[in-house]
C-alpha cells in the first residue's frame, strides 16, 4: 500500500448499466470535428483533415442525472452530443481490424465547451483546455458493455434542451468510425484500460443558459440526462 502526503484524490468512475461494478476512467481523449455537417458548422472543410484530438482531466466525469453548477468565466456555453468508446484492452499501433477487440463498450457522453474560449484560444494560437477541460465538462450516461450491445455503426445520435431538439444525426455519417479513430489515436499514444474516447458531434451545437435541462440519446446506447442549476 502506497503512503500519500496528503489524502489521494477518488479515481473517477462511471457505473455500469446492469452491473454493481464502476468503469475506472484513466484517460478522455476527444475528436474533433468528426461529422462532416459539424466541421462544416465551425467553417471547415471535412474532406482535408486527418482527425486530430484534445483531452479532458478524468475529473471531468459527471454521473448521469447530476445537476451541475454553471461554469464560471463563459457566456457561451455549448453542448455537444457524443458517442463515447470505453477501452478495456491495452494496444499500440492497433490494426483497424482489431481494434473493436480493444473496446470494453460505450456510453452517450456531453463534450461541453466554453465556446467563447474556445474562439479565443483558436484565434490566439493557444490551447484549448479553458475551453474544453474544464470542472464538469463530461456528463456521462452509464457504461453498456460491448458484450450486451455489439458495436453501434449507425442509428440516431440527438440531444435536446429543455425537450427541444437541438442535434440530431445518426452515427452513420462519423468520419472516422470508432474502430478507426482507436486504430488513429493508437498509433500516437499507448492506449490502456479506462481510457474513453469521445467520438465527436453532429451539427447543432449550441447555447446553454442556467436552469436549463440537457437530454441525449443514441439509438441502440442509451441516454444522459443532466441539467444545470438555475443561476
Ligand atoms: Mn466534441
Amino acid at each position: 500500500m502506497e503512503k500519500y502526503v496528503i489524502e489521494a484524490p477518488a479515481r473517477p468512475a462511471v457505473p455500469v448499466a446492469g452491473t454493481d461494478a464502476l468503469f475506472p476512467v484513466r484517460r478522455i481523449w476527444c475528436v474533433g470535428r468528426n461529422y462532416a455537417d459539424h466541421a462544416r458548422e465551425m467553417g471547415h472543410d471535412p474532406n482535408r483533415e486527418p482527425p486530430f484530438f484534445f483531452q479532458k482531466p478524468s475529473d471531468a466525469v459527471v454521473r448521469n442525472h447530476a445537476v451541475l453548477q454553471f461554469p464560471a468565466m463563459t457566456k457561451d456555453l455549448h453542448h455537444e452530443i457524443e458517442l463515447v468508446v470505453a477501452i478495456g484492452k491495452r494496444g499500440r499501433n492497433i490494426p483497424v481490424e482489431k481494434a473493436l477487440e480493444h473496446v470494453f463498450g460505450y456510453a452517450v457522453g456531453l463534450d461541453m465547451t466554453r465556446r467563447d474560449l474556445q474562439t479565443e484560444a483558436k484565434k490566439l494560437q493557444r490551447p484549448w483546455e479553458m475551453g474544453k477541460s474544464f470542472d464538469e465538462s463530461c456528463p456521462l450516461s452509464e457504461i453498456f458493455p460491448a458484450s450486451r450491445i455489439g458495436h453501434p455503426k449507425k442509428g440516431a445520435i440527438w440531444l435536446k434542451v429543455n425537450g427541444q431538439t437541438r442535434q440530431n444525426g445518426d452515427l452513420n455519417q462519423q468520419i472516422w468510425p470508432v474502430d478507426e479513430a482507436v486504430a488513429y489515436l493508437s498509433n500516437y499514444v499507448s492506449l490502456e484500460p479506462g481510457d474513453l474516447i469521445m467520438n465527436g458531434t453532429p451539427a447543432g451545437v449550441g447555447p446553454c443558459q442556467p436552469g436549463d435541462r440537457l437530454e441525449g440519446h443514441i439509438d441502440g446506447v442509451g441516454e444522459v440526462l443532466v441539467s444545470y442549476a438555475a443561476r
